[in-house]
């Protein structure tokens, strides 16, 4: 806990046990939860917390960019610790979503000449390998 302390402390943040435990628990849990998922796990081991209290930490962790939002399921926030760059993968099957590498905000872009690009998305979404396995089997299973 020590090492997720001293992070609060260097960016200013008051090193509170609550935001220390959310702290840790999304460095070591690179699942790219929402508000809720990190409040039910949390609340298993620290049942003094409060929703409201995992909300305001988030805001609180955001403003000072230790945590990074992704909207690429469309209808809720997801977090997660800020680490190496990386993109997402969002699988339409199992709703997980995967870090790819992908220098998606350099990569070349060709025939827009003449347009005015005003945002560029760098979500993918698709099938994850988990998915297309079991799918595979099933399909396997239903031949035999
Ligand atoms: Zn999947
Ligand atoms: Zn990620």
């Amino acid at each position: 806990m020590e090492k997720y302390k001293q992070i609060l402390v260097a960016n200013g943040i008051k090193p509170t046990y609550h935001r220390i435990k959310i702290l840790e628990y999304l460095a070591q849990n690179r699942t790219h939860p929402t508000a809720d998922m990190i409040y039910l796990e949390l609340f298993k081991t620290v049942p003094t917390l409060s929703k409201t209290t995992v909300y305001n930490t988030m805001d609180v962790l955001q403003k000072h960019h230790l945590v990074k939002t992704l909207s690429i399921t469309e209808t809720e926030l997801r977090y997660e610790f800020q680490g190496h760059p990386h993109q997402h993968l969002l699988c339409r099957v199992c709703g997980e979503i995967f870090d790819v590498f992908w220098d998606c905000q350099r990569s070349q872009l060709t025939g827009i000449e003449g347009h005015l690009i005003e945002s560029r998305s760098c979500y993918l979404k698709g099938i994850c390998r988990n998915c297309l396995a079991r799918m595979k089997q099933n399909d396997l299973a239903k031949k035999e």
